[in-house]
């Protein structure tokens, strides 16, 4: 029986993107095909659990019913054999990927995070669907190369570098609705950085915002 490496499952609050405030089951799946330098997430522990035992276990707290799978690298595992049984017992399915990997066409909500200018030999973009995007921002990669015309919502999260002082620059940089110059593999010319808090992102006035949004 196909078994999925889980590193834990848990309740909370989704803090990010479009969806934050939301309360959600999330999903951690261990590994990931890539290592970026900045990476702090634990998603070498696992135990072994079935598509019904994960069900079972997100089931605990359906009332809300939204799954965030997330890790780690999702993409690697999930599968339309685990989909169709959290869309079975009612919950809409969101996942946090690096877009390396081909996903399930029937995920509800897609966040691509994409890593490739941070690894050497990253693989290209296999996602097809994107609902969002969430670049982080290291100060030195410019993120307006993801600003895609067909995704309607763009997310700028600061990088902890590791260093406090180049962390408040990269902060600085993003936090003060600022212009930055575009690199020239950008057709949309200038990229503006606005900053906002959840209650004016769930405010309804997406497009008389600035289309990126600053994630802290
Ligand atoms: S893609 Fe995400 S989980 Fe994988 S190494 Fe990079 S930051 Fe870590």
């Amino acid at each position: 029986m196909k078994t999925y490496r889980i590193n834990e499952i848990f309740y909370s609050l989704q803090g990010e993107g479009r969806h934050t405030g939301r309360a959600a089951v999330f999903v951690r799946f261990s590994g990931c095909n890539l290592k970026c330098p900045f990476c702090d997430t634990d998603f070498k522990t696992y135990r072994r659990m079935t598509a019904r035992e994960i069900t079972e276990a997100v089931s605990k707290w359906s009332d809300c019913g939204f799954v965030v799978l997330t890790g780690g690298e999702p993409s690697l595992q999930v599968d339309e054999e685990l989909i169709e049984a959290l869309h079975g017992e009612g919950f809409y399915i969101a996942i946090e990927t690096n877009g390396t990997c081909p996903l399930p066409s029937a995920i509800d909500w897609v966040t691509l995070s994409p890593k490739n200018c941070f690894v050497d030999h990253a693989p290209a973009l296999a996602a097809k669907k994107i609902d969002e995007v969430k670049v982080v921002f290291d100060g030195i990669h410019d993120p307006s190369s993801w600003d895609m015309a067909s995704v309607p919502y763009l997310n700028l999260q600061p990088c902890d570098t590791g260093n406090a002082e180049r962390n408040r620059e990269v902060t600085r940089h993003g936090t003060s609705p600022c212009k930055l110059r575009s690199s020239s593999t950008s057709s949309k010319g200038d990229c503006f950085y606005y900053f906002c808090s959840p209650k004016e992102y769930n405010s309804g006035n997406i497009k008389q915002m600035k289309r990126w949004m600053l994630l802290v």
